[in-house]
């Protein structure tokens, strides 16, 4: 089996390329007559293309170092369209999984043509080259952010959609044209996976988040606070409807993270169709809790001022992990400890 990974060489892409190496897994076909067969598949190839926009290729690398294999990587945009067709006709994957597109919620306010463009077209463009070379499986990294501001927590699969920003748009965007494209061709087999927040770092310390500049997340700030390369954690807010008035947030150890992408594959491969699914741990966690437990992980405390809210944020947002579970037998297995721990390794390696 061979997999092209859009956006491979970056934070979340990395971690499930390596995953995918690693991973040898049973997948039952259904045909549709009912009789099934069982097929082992026991080694997934890996072929990445990103335009290493916000990564770098030593990435590959560090991956060969993790895995003893080297994938197969391409420096392409997917907005340039026959690069991306050329790789595909001689690459000839079995499936997709894209990663690949620009994630910064603020700069999108100020560049929305800009993310529009990557995001959308470069999505597009790999639909279609997909579709002129008949492959059908595809996994799509989409986010909490749909779910906009939501009426209550936890959130599941069905509640409303909105965003509030062009980055949002852009998720709910490719969301709605998946859903399209799956009403026009249902040989289509298409996972969509709403991821809630990221976080951790492989058990290495090889591959983790390095984000450029100031980081905009609670944990990559706190990394560099307590890499001193920040003076303290600026709190947005103690007035929130929460448990201690700071903002609540569903973390998800990246490596658990990665298997999601696995597990979201071997549903495809069972049983076709389209699936929509919440990637969280279903447990939300205050600022304050994140300081205390990192304090902890640190052996010494994190320094912190707690300040005005940040504009357009939301009090709570956490997973109903219900239907993944049910479905997929996701679950995720670190804990707010290990996220600290491996981000911590990482970034004092880095
Ligand atoms: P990342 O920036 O580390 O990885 C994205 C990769 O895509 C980068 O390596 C970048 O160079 C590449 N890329 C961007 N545009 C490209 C293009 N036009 N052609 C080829 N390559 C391109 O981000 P990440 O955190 O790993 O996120 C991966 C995906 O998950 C993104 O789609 C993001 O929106 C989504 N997501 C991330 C989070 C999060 O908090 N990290 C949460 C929800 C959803
Ligand atoms: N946050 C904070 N200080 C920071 C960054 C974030 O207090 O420097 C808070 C933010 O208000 C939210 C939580 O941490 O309640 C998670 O923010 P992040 O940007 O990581 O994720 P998102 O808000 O997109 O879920």
């Amino acid at each position: 089996m061979k997999i092209l990974v859009t956006g491979g060489t970056g934070y979340i892409g990395s971690h499930t390329v390596v995953r995918l190496i690693e991973n040898k897994y049973d997948v039952v076909m259904l045909d549709n007559l009912s009789n099934s067969k069982k097929d082992v598949v026991d080694k997934i190839d890996v072929v990445i293309v990103d335009n290493l926009s916000n990564s770098k290729e030593d990435v590959v690398d560090k991956i060969q170092t993790i895995t003893k294999v080297k994938p197969i990587f391409y420096k392409a945009d997917l907005l340039d369209k026959d690069a991306v067709s050329k790789i595909v006709k001689k690459e000839k994957p079995d499936a997709v999984i894209h990663f690949a597109g620009l994630k910064a919620v603020g700069e999108s306010v100020e560049q929305p043509l800009r993310y529009y463009h990557n995001n959308i077209t470069g999505t597009v463009n790999l639909l279609e080259v997909m579709a002129e070379n008949g492959i059908k499986d595809f996994v799509f990294s989409s986010s909490a952010t749909v779910y906009g501001n939501p009426k209550s927590v936890p959130i599941n699969e069905n509640f409303p959609l909105s965003t509030t920003n062009p980055y949002g748009a852009t998720k709910l965007m490719i969301e709605n044209i998946l859903r399209d494209l799956y009403n026009s061709d249902t040989s289509m087999n298409i996972a969509i996976l709403r991821y809630f927040n990221p976080v951790g770092a492989h058990k290495s310390g090889l591959i983790g988040e390095n984000p450029n500049g100031i980081p905009n997340n609670l944990v990559p700030y706190m990394m560099q606070v307590a890499a001193g390369k920040l003076d303290y954690l600026r709190v947005f807010g103690d007035d929130y409807k929460t448990k201690d008035g700071t903002g609540v947030r569903d973390y998800i150890h990246v490596e658990d993270l990665a298997e999601g992408h696995l597990l979201a594959l071997k549903k495809l491969k069972e049983k076709p169709g389209i699936v929509t699914y919440n990637l969280g741990t279903g447990v939300g966690y205050s600022v304050l809790e994140m300081v205390k437990e990192f304090s902890s992980v640190l052996g010494r405390d994190l320094p912190y001022k707690i300040i005005a809210r940040r504009p357009g944020d939301i009090d709570a947002c956490y997973a109903d992990t219900a239907l993944a579970k049910k479905e997929i037998g996701f679950e995720a297995k670190r804990g707010l400890h290990d996220m600290f721990k491996d981000g911590w390794n990482f970034q004092k390696n880095s």
